[in-house]
């Protein structure tokens, strides 16, 4: 009897939560908040795991490919939806108890002390500028190394690398850091260094998702996105391309990869994108973690570049040099759509690589003394084969015509085999008439088209080193 009592008491006080009035979005944050963990998901089958478990929209951490193992950031509820469904899962770590980020890490203040202090000792081979404002209003700074850095110039290539569109991603700015520590450090004493800064424009950005990363210091140590609205917008699928087109991204708010209200929407992407659209890198690394692997475009499922031959080739080779898997997304994860490097790609042939650094025993908040120096050393051999390899086969020039024509022209790439012209690729051109196509040696016909007439057409024959052609029209 008295046990029929607490079983109907129990019922009651059941229903009566069960049905309070939270939304699901709601439930998901009040979980989140008390119940936020770390999770391991051992899989048998790594490609079915990885989709059920995007498809399930669960914030996934990382991989590990040895192990067949997933990292899921979850609450308790979905911990409970997974063991269900039978998944063989346990906790890693959980909120409350985490040690949380290594305060070696840098925040955005301390990024912003940083550059300028590079920029103070180095005044003559580096130039600081902001790309924009974050939605709080901080600045997204950028420094450029070059030998010239105040003028743009038009015979130098220019390669970007940066870090973090994700907030608890503490050890991307680290590497961008060591990018601009080796560069300025040994300039002059190391020949190939003085060499790249001599040859190249290169440009870092050390710190893109300021205001996340500050959320992340001060409120939520496992934040991702920025900080929109409380809930934030994923910046890594808030790009124009392919923009919601491949189940690569979510529209939920509460979602880790909420792609946000419409293409563009944040101010730190359309910093991105007007930054890109006037330096017009040749090559870029986007850097995230983890789960150590090289990701080229592009991310929804069997889409390939155009220039595939080439993309992949560079991508596979720094997979090599860093022992890092490498493919695009969707072989080698999951369908991801509204990426900044798909969208580099597409708009300006910019040839684009994500690096997730580090595996799954470092995770989002590995210990500093443990991992932040074999990280950036180990990544050393990737930004810099990019350093050398933007100085290999490829064709690069300017194209002088009336100012009117080159605010709109483009070059078409033809491949010569056997006395017939293939489509390469069609490279949109730079407004001071600049351009780079990197190509593998071979015999191509560039065909310069404004207005859509082709006004000049010069055949090509790329070896090993960079060829320069300048076209006068
Ligand atoms: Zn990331």
């Amino acid at each position: 009897m008295k046990n029929l009592k607490y079983i109907l008491a129990s019922i009651v006080i059941f229903t009566v939560f069960a049905t309070t009035s939270f939304s699901h979005e709601e439930n998901n944050q009040l979980f989140r908040k008390e119940w936020t963990m770390i999770a391991k998901v051992q899989v048998k089958n790594f490609k079915q795991g990885l989709k059920t478990l995007s498809e399930m929209d669960y914030d996934i951490a990382g991989v590990d490919f040895n192990q067949k193992i997933i990292d899921v950031l979850i609450n308790h509820h979905q911990y409970m939806a997974l063991k269900l469904k039978g998944f063989d899962v346990s906790i890693a770590e959980t909120k409350g108890v985490t040690r949380g980020p290594d305060k070696n890490y840098k925040n955005p203040e301390e990024i912003e002390t940083i550059v300028k202090d590079f920029h103070a000792r180095f005044k003559d081979i580096t130039k600081l500028v902001s790309i924009g404002k974050s939605l709080e209003g901080r600045d997204i700074w950028a420094l450029k190394i070059s030998d010239d850095p105040a003028a743009n110039d038009l015979s130098e290539p220019t390669v970007l690398f940066n870090s973090m569109h994700h907030a608890r991603e503490i050890m991307t700015p680290e590497v961008s850091i060591d990018i601009i520590e080796y560069l300025l450090e040994n300039y002059q004493s190391e020949q190939k260094v003085t060499d790249w800064v001599n040859n190249t424009q290169i440009w870092v950005i050390p710190m893109f998702n300021v205001d996340g990363n500050n959320k992340m210091w001060n409120h939520d140590s496992w934040w991702r996105k920025n900080t929109r609205g409380g809930y934030g917008v994923d910046l890594n699928r808030n790009y124009p391309t392919g923009w919601d087109s491949c189940n690569g991204s979510s529209g939920s708010r509460s979602s880790q990869t909420y792609r946000g209200p419409s293409p563009a929407s944040e101010p730190e992407t359309q910093a991105m994108m007007d930054f890109i659209k006037e330096v017009r890198p040749v090559f870029d690394i986007s850097y995230h973690a983890y789960s150590e692997l090289v990701i080229y475009p592009f991310g929804c499922g069997d889409q390939r570049t155009q220039t595939k031959e080439v993309v992949e080739k560079i991508g596979n080779k720094i997979g090599s040099l860093l022992n890092y898997k490498a493919g695009t997304a969707w072989e080698l994860l999951y369908n991801a759509d509204g990426g900044d490097i798909d969208w580099m790609y597409d708009a300006y042939q910019v040839i684009p690589f994500v690096i997730e650094l580090n595996n799954s025993r470092a995770g989002f908040h590995p210990k500093y003394k443990k991992w932040r120096d074999k990280t950036v050393e180990r990544n050393r051999d990737g930004w810099q084969f990019l350093l050398n390899r933007v100085q290999k086969s490829g064709v690069r020039g300017v194209v002088s015509m009336a100012k009117s024509n080159l605010s709109d022209f483009t070059v078409e790439v033809y491949k010569l085999e056997n006395g017939s012209e293939k489509l390469f690729q069609t490279y949109v051109g730079h407004h001071t008439g600049a351009y780079h196509i990197v190509l593998n040696p071979g015999s191509y016909r560039l065909k310069i088209k404004t207005i859509n007439k082709i006004v000049n057409t010069t055949d090509v024959e790329v070896q090993d080193e960079l060829l320069t052609q300048n076209i006068a029209i």
